[in-house]
């Protein structure tokens, strides 16, 4: 099947990719005619684990290409991705649809036969039907057919996650019109069982996915206020987490303490949702307290480095661990650094930053820090390590030699990664994490 995706951030590219895995015929488009020319050499614009190769791979063998043209694009499409960005809308919050209703318009103008119009980008509820009226209106001439296909990967395990999904989730504009078919066809490869294809319309396909999101952002919300309370009453939060989580009707998944959630998708979808529910007259108060929550969850983590630093934050010295918003990704829209480094800055700290992917971004959204690859040589003569992405290479560090190299050896663990006794035999002064006892 020949297939075209519009878009080569982190959903399109990936998507493109995996599709011509599968063996179809991939043309990937995107405005942005820089990272068209980087992506035609070969060159992955952005740091997902494996997707370099799978796309030499699948580049070498014909299946996979990449312009700025859409209309050569859109030459005998079975069908047609949207997978542009839909970030938040300043003001009232929700998702912003001039890039996917620039995208209707123009694929519209230039198809020159049906196909189906697939909207993999994350869209609230009624999106799709716009779609369809902006498609009919711009080519009445034309018989688009529409379908709704959210995309649940995972940066940092996206290959696998749209290789092996838990389901794929298709909305349809009629039930057995020709979207149905090309659906089918796309997926086939997969050989999934028919149960993990959930077939349904286009409003519940659209609703699936926002509430997803939001469920998982409110699973990982209710731990960290459960972890505010482990520290008051003396409990260990990975304690409550792992009890809570052997329990099969709730899972271990997304029950993991931290500084509040970030990331592309959670902040910007639950603030689309919320908007969309006081839209129709339905306060989603849940959603909303979730998004409230973890504002303060932040705040609460900026007030545990600043007691660490015995409430003195000017001039110390306080070396960064992780900046993006979860290992293995170079992401950082929303990460909780981009709250918690500028607030170190504003109050007079001189901030080291260590990330193996993030100083690409980084360097543009976090001015004023010093960046460093080595963790030992950033830890010298510091008063403070924050440990806020739990990237590999600081799950398993020497605290000892850490300590050592520090001026005065005190850690905020805003991961749970150690632990007080750890700390502590290693020789640091202070050391806090989130929901259990630190000392110091
Ligand atoms: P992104 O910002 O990384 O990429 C969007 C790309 O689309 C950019 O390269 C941009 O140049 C291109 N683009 C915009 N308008 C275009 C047009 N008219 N024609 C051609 N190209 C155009 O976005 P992303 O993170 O890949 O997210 C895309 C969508 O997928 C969003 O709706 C997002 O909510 C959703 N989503 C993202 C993730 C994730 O983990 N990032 C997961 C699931 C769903």
């Amino acid at each position: 099947m020949r297939i075209t995706m519009v878009g080569t951030g982190y959903v399109g590219l990936v998507s493109g990719v995996c599709l011509s895995d599968f063996g179809h015929e991939v043309v990937c488009v995107d405005r942005d005619a820089a990272k068209v020319a980087r992506l035609r050499h070969g060159e992955v614009p952005i740091y997902e684990p494996g997707l370099d190769a799978l796309m030499a791979r699948n580049m070498a063998e014909g299946r996979l290409s990449f312009t700025t043209d859409l209309r050569a694009a859109l030459e005998g499409a079975g069908a047609v991705f949207i997978a542009v960005g839909t970030p938040s809308r300043r003001g009232d919050g929700h998702a912003d649809l001039s890039f996917v209703e620039a995208a209707a318009r123009e694929i519209a103008q230039a198809a020159s036969g049906p196909m189906v119009v697939v909207t993999k980008s994350t869209v609230p509820v009624g999106t799709n039907r716009a779609i369809a009226r902006i498609l009919s209106e711009e080519r009445p001439d034309i018989p688009f057919a529409v379908a709704s296909n959210p995309e649940f990967l995972r940066e940092g395990a996206a290959i696998g996650d749209f290789m092996r999904p838990d389901r794929i989730v298709v909305g349809l504009d009629a039930p057995d019109g020709p979207a149905r078919a090309a659906m089918a066809e796309v997926y086939r490869p997969l050989a999934l069982r028919e149960l993990s294809f959930v077939w349904t319309d286009l409003e519940s396909a659209e609703m699936i996915k926002y509430a997803s999101n939001a469920f998982l952002a409110a699973k990982v919300t209710f731990i960290n206020e459960v972890a505010a309370l482990c520290e008051r009453v003396g409990a260990d939060v990975k304690a409550v987490a792992r009890g809570m989580g052997l329990d099969g009707r709730i899972g271990p998944k997304f029950l993991h303490a931290g500084p509040g959630y970030g990331g592309s998708c959670f902040p910007k979808d639950t603030r689309a949702f919320a908007q969309t529910g006081r839209d129709h007259g339905v306060a989603l108060r849940l959603v909303e307290a979730v998004i409230d929550i973890n504002e303060q969850v932040k705040a609460r983590m900026l007030t545990k480095i600043a007691a660490l630093c015995d409430d003195r934050i000017a001039g110390r010295t306080i070396t960064v661990l992780g900046v993006t918003f979860k290992p293995d990704t170079d992401d950082m829209r929303e990460a909780p650094s981009l709250t918690i480094v500028p607030a170190l800055i504003g109050a007079g700290a001189a901030v080291r930053v260590v990330d193996p992917q993030g100083r690409r971004e980084g360097e543009r959204l976090l001015p004023g820090v010093t960046w460093d690859d080595d963790p030992y040589r950033a830890a010298e003569g510091a008063d403070l390590i924050v440990l806020l992405t739990e990237w590999n290479q600081f799950r398993a560090l020497d605290l000892r030699r850490l300590a050592a190299a520090m001026r005065e050896a005190r850690m905020a663990d805003l991961r749970n990664v150690y632990s007080a006794e750890e700390a502590r035999a290693a020789g640091f002064l202070a050391y806090d994490s989130v929901g259990r006892p630190g000392y110091g």
